[in-house]
């Protein structure tokens, strides 16, 4: 029997690791999968990095950035701001206080007809996440507060296709609190990518903890106490038994009522040989005519090694209610593509379509999850995000030491 017996080596499982592992404690990690990471981690194809399914790091996640330097992760970042493709053509909006140009890109903002003066003042004002006011419902969706601070055309043409990607939830029913919590770090730093891609950041926690602790390709099937029966028939026994799963499967183990809105991911990596635009940016995709391609970004704009030499690394995000697999979508999608970008898309290699099913938690379910007798860390404790995954298994740790 282990002291602590930990299910699952996502970032919020090795994260808890870390702080068992320096105090001293015995324990294990069972993770099924052949690999460390969870959702935060990235496959080599072809000479190719692909982060399972698009996702940035930012630099102002304090718990991350305590944890690993960004010199460790030769971490780089994208411009703070957006290309943007509306009916009447391409926009931008660029943060001018973290722009190298900044009278350049304050001016250009101004003029730009991207959103009314009212809108770009209060855009401002928000990045600054000046506090508000007591009477704003932090549980309203995010859409509603949205609507009623915003112009119609800004919302739909910025607001939402930005916010809807980070959120991977298009019609932004997110609650306004945790739209908060994510607008504070957007506002406080920059977002990018690390060298070796997202898998760089469980495999530096991995790095801190000792191999025979880890037990990869091991799945858990039931929870009896403090007995975990394996998919392979054995078990495993722990005086103190830590959660650190994805919220459905901890819903799924425990016989909890089942998640309801968990929201799913969908992208499509190309390799090219030449980059369709040039800014080191996120591109969005605000016509109104189109309704699968929502993002695009170019991995190897700020981060050559995500591709081999001389090929550009495209990841085309989508909306996830569209399934890529059948040849409808795929070819409206690629319609769309080349309405974006012209005829060079003939030329662009498909390399891998990557559909994230559960990619982050439904928003209405931790209170139950939080009331058992089990150690629980995971996204779901609280706005799900890279930064808050390392919280939760930080502070795991800390409770289970405190226990033990
Ligand atoms: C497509 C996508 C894009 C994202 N974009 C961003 C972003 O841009 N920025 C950001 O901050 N966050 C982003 N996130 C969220 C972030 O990746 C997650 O919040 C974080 O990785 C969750 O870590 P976790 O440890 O809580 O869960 P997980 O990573 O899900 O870890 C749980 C682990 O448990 C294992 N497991 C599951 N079932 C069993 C079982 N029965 N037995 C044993 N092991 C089991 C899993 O294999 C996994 O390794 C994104 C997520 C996805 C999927």
């Amino acid at each position: 029997m282990h002291d602590v017996v930990i299910v699952g080596a996502g970032i919020s499982g090795l994260r808890c690791a870390v702080e068992l592992e320096s105090a001293g404690v015995d324990y294990l990690i069972l993770e099924k999968n052949s690999f460390v990471g969870g959702r935060c981690s990235s496959l080599s194809y072809d000479g190719f990095i692909l982060d399972r399914g698009f996702q940035i790091l930012l630099d102002s996640y304090d718990e991350v950035f305590s944890f690993v330097s960004e010199k460790e992760l030769d971490y780089q970042r994208f411009l703070s701001g957006a290309l943007i493709d509306t009916d009447r053509g391409g926009r931008e909006v660029f943060d001018p206080f973290k722009s190298s140009q900044r009278l350049r890109t304050a001016v250009k903002l101004i003029l730009s007809d991207i959103g009314s003066f009212r809108d770009k003042w209060r855009l401002w004002r928000s990045s600054r996440c000046i506090a508000l006011p007591g009477s704003v419902d932090m549980q309203q969706p995010t859409h509603q507060y949205l609507r009623n601070v915003f112009s119609e055309r800004f919302l739909e043409e910025f607001l939402r296709p930005f916010w809807g990607s980070v959120f991977l939830d298009y019609d932004l029913r997110v609650p306004l609190c945790q739209f908060w919590e994510l607008l504070s770090f957007f506002s406080a730093g920059w977002g990018g990518l690390p060298a070796q891609g997202m898998q760089a950041l469980p495999d530096a926690l991995a790095g801190r903890l000792s191999k025979e602790r880890i037990r990869l390709k091991t799945s858990v099937v039931s929870i009896n106490g403090n007995r975990l029966e394996l998919s392979s028939g054995g078990f495993v026994e722990g005086r103190k038994v830590i959660l650190a799963l994805p919220q459905e499967v901890v819903c799924r183990l425990m016989n909890f009522r089942s998640p309801v809105n968990e929201r799913s991911s969908a992208c499509v990596y190309f390799a090219a040989d030449v980059s369709p635009f040039d800014l080191p940016a996120l591109r969005l995709n605000a016509k109104t005519n189109h309704k699968i391609v929502k993002t695009i970004c170019i991995p190897t704009s700020i981060q050559p090694n995500y591709a081999p030499r001389d090929k550009v690394l495209i990841s085309v995000n989508l909306d996830p209610q569209f399934d890529y697999a059948t040849r409808e979508i795929r070819q409206n999608a690629l319609n769309e593509l080349v309405e974006l970008f012209g005829r060079q898309v003939d030329d662009w290699e498909e390399l891998k379509y990557m559909r994230v099913l559960n990619a982050l938690p439904d928003y209405s379910i931790t209170a139950e999850l939080e009331d058992n007798d089990y150690l629980v860390c995971g996204d779901y404790s609280s706005t799900p995000s890279i930064n808050n995954a390392f919280a939760s298994g930080r502070i795991a740790a800390m409770k289970c030491l405190k226990a033990c």
